[in-house]
């Protein structure tokens, strides 16, 4: 077990942005971290789980409490036939290349962003090819107050970008067909070169991936950032961070941007498409600590 006080999240957020955790541990195994909630619980600490960080905006004074990461056996993974079992703490793009290398199909439609298996699952990650509810079996873990639990896809509360699941994954099994090495290869070449032309995704251009969820507007889905293009968002800036000019739900950063020029930014965007489409974008991106609601 790692712990270290005062860390600064930047260093372990994909935007490089954001404030201090008070505490932030590493925690290698199940004991360690069911001891790790058991002494938050009892001392009333607020805990969160961080992953790669790619979908987390922490604000500059950074957050109090606990930030746990799961390492060491939470981030080994095993194929056995069609099953693979992985641990939450496991890259998800590892997973990506390996299942197509080793001829199954089902992760290859989740190719081109940063995520873990545990962070992928929370957000029920994906997009225009499929999401990770789409091939999960099962996932357990522990609440927050150290009990375990485990439950089948069919609990897990699925729908876009969003699932019900408690506290904390600390591990997940998924069903993989059975599919040709070379044809797996092209469908992840096809996306990736896809999402390498439509989005930012270099490292000179770090950023949260979508700023905001694809609204339903008189039940159907609309794409975020074509609203925001459509409503002069591209291009827009505060401070170090700019609206990207190649993908308008993207807002990528300067080394000298803060989060406080995201969080006005996504502002000043939420403001023009309400008044060009008489629509309130809600954020994808987890913000930490929470927004009060006014
Ligand atoms: C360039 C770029 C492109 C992107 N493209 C896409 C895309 O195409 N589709 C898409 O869906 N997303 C996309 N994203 C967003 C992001 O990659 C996903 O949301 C991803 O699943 C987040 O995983 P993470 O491990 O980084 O989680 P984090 O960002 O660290 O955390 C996200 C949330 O999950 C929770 N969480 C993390 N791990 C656990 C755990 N073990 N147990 C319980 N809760 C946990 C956190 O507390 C937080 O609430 C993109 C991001 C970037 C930077």
């Amino acid at each position: 077990m790692n712990k270290r006080p005062n860390e600064p999240l930047s260093r372990h957020c994909w935007n490089q942005l954001g404030g201090p955790a008070q505490l932030l541990i590493d925690v290698e195994n199940d004991e360690e971290l069911r001891s790790v909630l058991t002494e938050a619980s009892t001392s009333q600490t607020t805990v969160r789980i961080l992953g790669l960080g790619s979908n987390v905006l922490v604000a500059q004074e950074g957050v109090s409490g606990v930030v746990i990461r799961l390492t060491g056996e939470f981030a080994t993974y095993s194929f056995d036939g069609e099953t693979l079992t992985a641990g939450a703490g496991v890259d998800l793009r590892k997973v990506v290349s390996e299942s197509v290398r080793q001829g199954r199909d089902g992760f290859w439609q989740l190719a081109g962003f940063p995520a873990t298996i545990g962070g992928a699952i929370a957000m029920n990650a994906g997009g225009r090819w499929g999401e990770i509810g789409d091939i999960l079996t099962t996932c357990e873990g522990y609440q927050l107050n150290g009990t375990p639990w485990q439950q089948t896809a069919a609990d897990c509360g699925f729908s876009y970008r969003h699932s019900e699941v408690p506290g904390v994954i600390t591990k997940a099994t998924f069903t993989l067909k059975a599919g040709e090495p070379k044809l797996l290869r092209s469908k992840l070449k096809e996306v990736m070169s896809e999402k390498a032309a439509a989005q930012p995704l270099g490292a000179k251009t770090p950023s949260s991936g979508c700023s905001f969820r694809n609204p339903t507007i008189q039940g159907v889905r609309h794409s975020a950032g074509q609203l925001i293009d459509q409503a002069g968002g591209k291009g827009l800036s505060v401070g170090g961070a700019m609206v990207s000019p190649t993908h308008a739900n993207f807002i990528v950063t300067t080394p000298t941007a803060t989060a406080s020029d995201v969080a006005a930014l996504m502002g000043q965007v939420q403001k023009i498409v309400a008044q060009h489409h008489s629509v309130l974008l809600e954020p994808e991106v987890i913000q930490w600590p929470e927004p009060r609601k006014s």
